[in-house]
């Protein structure tokens, strides 16, 4: 099934393809440097995958993405607009082109799963309800779930709610999708179909995505490039089957040595 993302940049230079640019982004809580001049861009429709240990930065960068922190330093660019430094007024617009899903996945619980969805399309994106319902159709059938339109979240198993998690974000129509950690809170039984999900999401639809995971054989399977993080910095990159196959440092075999 072809699921539409908003229509992508068609420039024709080599920049145009470029949706994410952090440049000399640092980041520090209290004496902690979190992230120290940290470099990185991501193209249009790539998927790449975080990975390294636990407190490396990670998370951190998503956060970012999604204004949910500030940089103390550096600018932070997408899809060639300013996201930091800049505005208020232009980091909300900016911030419009990124949906993230969570670890937890924070569903209201009163309200139906229809209802979870359309919601910030009607009232951020000012779209009609009818339209929001029937895009909220759509994604339900890209998740699996079109028999769960008018249950309760809290009806729902983890990896159900963690799917109608991943179709909320994905009906604000944002140019990238950023997953942090999605399967962690989930009951070992339920993490392949949410997986499976969105592998099925990488390769019917032209989002863009960024994901911090520890599901490796799922990196591998979804990643066009893979950056091993370690101390704030990106200390390898390249394509999956470099990575986990042949990594140049010490330090990527040792990690994954200790999760695969
Ligand atoms: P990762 O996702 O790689 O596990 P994080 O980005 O979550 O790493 O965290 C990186 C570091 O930043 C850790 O040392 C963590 O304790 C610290 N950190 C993250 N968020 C906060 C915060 N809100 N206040 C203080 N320290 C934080």
């Amino acid at each position: 099934m072809s699921v539409e993302t908003r229509p992508q940049p068609s420039g024709t230079d080599a920049q145009s393809t470029e949706l994410i640019r952090l440049e000399n982004v640092t980041k520090r809580f209290g004496a902690n440097t979190v992230l120290d001049r940290l470099n990185f861009s991501v193209d249009t429709g790539r998927h790449v995958t975080l990975i390294g240990p636990s407190g490396s930065g990670k998370t951190t960068i998503l956060r970012l993405l999604m204004t949910l922190t500030r940089p103390d330093e550096g600018t932070i660019t997408v899809d060639g607009e300013q996201l930091f430094p800049a505005p208020e007024k232009q980091i909300r617009q900016v911030r419009k082109k990124i949906g993230m899903v969570f670890q937890q996945f924070n569903l209201f619980p009163n309200m139906s799963v229809l209802r979870n969805i359309t919601e910030a399309p009607v009232q951020v994106l000012g779209m009609s309800r009818d339209e929001a319902e029937e895009r909220a159709r759509e994604l339900l059938e890209l998740v699996g779930l079109t028999d769960k339109c008018d249950a309760k979240p809290t009806r729902l198993s983890g990896g159900q709610q963690q799917r109608v998690a991943i179709a909320r974000a994905l009906a604000m129509r944002p140019q990238v999708l950023l997953l942090d950690e999605v399967t962690s809170a989930l009951d070992p039984e339920l993490v392949a179909g949410v997986l499976d999900v969105l592998r099925d999401i990488a390769r019917s639809t032209d989002i863009t995505m960024l994901c911090v995971t520890h599901e490796m054989g799922f990196a591998r399977d979804i990643s066009d490039r893979v950056l091993m993080f370690d101390g704030g910095r990106v200390i390898e990159s390249g394509s999956p089957e470099k990575i986990f196959t042949e990594p140049e440092q010490d330090r990527t075999r040792e990690f994954l040595s200790a999760v695969l």
